[in-house]
């Protein structure tokens, strides 16, 4: 008889209850289970806060599968897919090549994968906790910040260093909070610049209490006891962004913080995701005893699983106590039907809950009674102690807590290598990506938004010296000259930009000529001072407000919807050289010129194209009350011929535009006129211009809106 094949994907809390369940009761010579795990170990993330927090070694959360279930066959490979007509799931083997193995069973426990791109600029600046290596480089980072912090001259600078931003108040966020703040304060004594008191870890959530999973009395308690213990709570407040400098909520406000540690965010497995079956919440449907929806021999348990709790008619939660449960029983269930047995409805009571909190404190509800403090500490260390699933990592935590009760934590780091890194990151407007005088770490490429390039002044105030807009790159200058910055770049609105560290640049620069001669023009043009010889010019550019050239923009603005034939009849019918394309008839999206409706012609599009197909996107802008000598550059740096003018700066409203002949006619008159005035006295003109009051050029157009 051929032996029957059970094939589990997943070696989390589910796939290892259910695969040690079906290995104890079914004979291997007529069964065989066989557990896919893309990694070699579980992860026991009950204790991954303790990682970060330095209680325990980051090697203690990990069970090696193997040791575990040493009667299954366990493969460390990624399942790739699932064919449910073929019976057979599709892995990547050894070699790199995509390989089937036929399945009698399958049990789906992949759980489920972080999201951090829920939030803008989560996925770039926020450290995630799910796996050991979240939970260590979370750790490495918050040792990193206390060595900075005492470093760190500024104390605002000192303060934002020491300052966690914890995002979500569910088990993970609340334990993650209460050890850092923990881990803060009492590395403090080592530290000679800074004390406890400086240290602010804050926990933020969009309910109005913490931890909504358990009872209102013992949440209560947690909260009031974390406040004591220094943790700051930000209730009902909903994250928006997060920058590199902190992150911004819902209500306008914007918190500052070195640290932003991510618990919110997950969605389900992609291998899923591609299952074509209903789903909740992105979650597999099941019958009430785990199989699939409309898959006799296809089983689902834990977070990637949405499955009703027969008890209470509730979805169960995603807990690792749920889904052990929910793998023990299945395993049973497949017996079961082996056997020709009718299977069961899961169903569970939930033994307890608990929540470490930091400062020798948990919560917890263990058989219907309610503990708190330092009992409930106690039970909480007792009660996963016992869960881990091996004697030797029982040991080894046991070990490394009470080596705790009388050392210190452990506060050595690796620091990782940033250089090497290509990121995205997100800033907000206002913040600055790099300062003058900062080390030459990275290159950037801006993808979207506008920036502005800040030139400190000796304390006088700073000055603006030009803005840059999508698809710009800066921080090449002193990256090759390997020098200090020089100038500052700052966000002028929010924007998204491509981080490559200094490594990767040079290698991608030194293989690649075109990129190689795309710096070498824009270093040239950078690094040509067009003042030098025309001071006077610039100074009066630099008084000179954008609004006083500022013409109307040409009419009318076209909506994203405007068709290639639509366009090419305005250009026509209204004789402009350009267009701006607005989806709600104020802010600029683009602009289309007659190069970009040719090209969009040539490049095959049809009468019916829309003008988004060919238009220049979200093209840089100048702000009313900027002033022309940055409007001089940014004509410079984009060999435009006229820039739309929005009402203020990070907005994306037009006022209207600014065209560089009526700049240079300006420039042409202004600085002619001294020379026809009498020697020794200023033009009435130039008086008129010298407080920034210029007076306003004479059209060189009748048609003011044409170029
Ligand atoms: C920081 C943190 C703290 C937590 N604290 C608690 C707590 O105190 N109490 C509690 O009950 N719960 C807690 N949880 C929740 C608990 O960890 C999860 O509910 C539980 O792990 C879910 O088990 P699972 O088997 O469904 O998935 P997981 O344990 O996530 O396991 C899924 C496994 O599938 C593997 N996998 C995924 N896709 C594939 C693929 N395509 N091919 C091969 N392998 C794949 C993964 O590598 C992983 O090993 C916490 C979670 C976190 C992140």
């Amino acid at each position: 008889m051929d032996k029957k094949r059970i094939i589990i994907v997943g070696g989390g809390f589910g796939g290892v209850k259910c695969a040690q369940a079906l290995t104890r009761n079914l004979p291997s010579d007529q069964v065989e289970v066989v557990l896919f795990d893309r990694q070699n170990h579980l992860v026991f993330s009950p204790l991954l806060a303790e990682v970060v927090g330095s209680s325990i070694n980051s090697l203690d959360v990990l069970v090696p599968l193997r040791q575990l279930l040493p009667r299954a066959l366990f493969r460390t490979e990624e399942v790739r897919g699932i064919d449910r007509e073929a019976n057979q799931v599709e892995y990547q083997a050894e070699d790199g090549r995509s390989a089937r193995m036929r399945y009698d069973q399958l049990v789906v426990a992949c759980g489920s994968v972080t999201n951090l791109s829920v939030v803008p600029g989560m996925a770039d600046h926020a450290f995630p906790l799910k796996t050991v290596l979240d939970a260590a480089n979370l750790r490495a980072h918050i040792m990193d910040q206390m060595e900075q912090a005492e470093i760190a001259e500024d104390p605002g600078r000192r303060e934002w260093h020491l300052t966690v931003l914890v995002v979500g108040a569910g088990y993970s966020g609340v334990e993650a909070a209460g050890e850092i703040n923990d881990l803060l304060r009492g590395s403090s004594r080592y530290y000679h610049n800074w004390k406890p008191a400086m240290v602010k870890v804050i926990l933020i959530h969009s309910r109005d209490e913490i931890l909504p999973e358990i009872s209102p009395r013992l949440r209560e308690f947690a909260r009031r006891k974390m406040e004591q213990a220094g943790v700051q709570m930000v209730l009902n407040a909903r994250v928006t962004s997060a920058t590199p400098e902190g992150v911004g909520l819902q209500d306008g406000r914007f918190l500052r913080g070195g640290t932003i540690v991510c618990t919110i965010g997950s969605s389900p497995s992609p291998i899923t995701g591609a299952l074509n079956l209903p789903k909740e919440k992105g979650r597999l449907m099941t019958e009430p005893d785990l199989r699939l929806k409309g898959c006799p021999n296809v089983w689902a348990v834990g977070d990637c699983a949405w499955i009703i709790n027969s008890l209470d008619g509730q979805p169960s939660p995603t807990t690792g106590q749920f889904a052990e449960r929910q793998g023990r029983q299945c395993a049973q269930n497949i017996i079961r039907s082996f056997r020709g047995e009718p299977t069961q409805a899961f169903r569970f009571k939930l033994l307890g809950e608990l929540c470490s909190i930091g400062g020798h404190s948990a919560v917890a509800d263990l058989f219907g009674m309610h503990l708190s403090g330092f009992l409930a500490w106690f039970a909480w260390r007792g009660v996963y102690l016992f869960k881990l699933p091996t004697w030797g990592r029982r040991l080894q935590v046991g070990f490394d807590w009470a080596t705790l009760l009388v050392f210190p934590r452990d506060l050595a780091f690796v620091r990782v290598e940033q250089t090497q890194r290509v990121a995205h990151a997100h800033y907000d407007a206002g913040e600055f990506i790099f300062r003058h005088g900062d080390a030459p770490t990275n290159f950037y490429v801006l993808e979207r938004g506008e920036v502005e390039v800040v030139r400190p002044n000796n304390g006088a105030p700073e000055e603006i010296v030009a803005v840059l807009g999508a698809g710009s790159f800066f921080g090449e200058r002193a990256l090759l000259g390997n020098r200090p910055r020089v100038m500052s770049i700052r966000a002028r609105t929010p924007v998204e930009v491509l981080v490559m560290g200094k490594n990767v640049f040079n290698q991608v620069s030194g293989a690649l000529q075109p990129l190689r001669d795309a710096l070498a023009q824009t270093l040239n043009r950078r690094a040509t001072d067009n003042w030098k010889d025309q001071p006077h010019v610039y100074e009066l550019l630099r008084r000179t407000p954008v609004q006083t050239l500022m013409e109307p923009a040409p009419e009318p603005l076209l909506p994203p919807t405007a068709t290639l034939r639509e366009v090419s009849l305005m250009f026509v019918e209204q004789g402009h050289e350009f267009f701006y394309v607005s989806a709600d008839g104020r802010s600029v999206d683009g602009v289309v010129t007659i190069t970009d409706l040719l090209r969009g012609q040539a490049s095959g599009g049809n009468r019916s194209s829309a003008v988004t197909d060919f238009m220049t996107r979200n093209p840089v802008t100048i702000a009313v009350d900027d002033d022309c000598a940055i409007a001089a550059n940014a004509f410079r740096e984009y060999r435009l011929k006229a820039l739309p003018v929005v009402e203020t700066k990070g907005s994306r409203n037009l006022a209207g535009c600014l065209r560089i002949r009526r700049l240079m006619a300006f420039v042409l008159k202004e600085t002619e006129i001294p020379r026809k005035a009498e020697p020794g006295k200023p033009s009435a003109q130039s008086e008129a211009t010298r407080d920034g009051q210029a007076a306003p050029a004479e059209p060189i157009s009748k048609n003011p809106t044409r170029a």
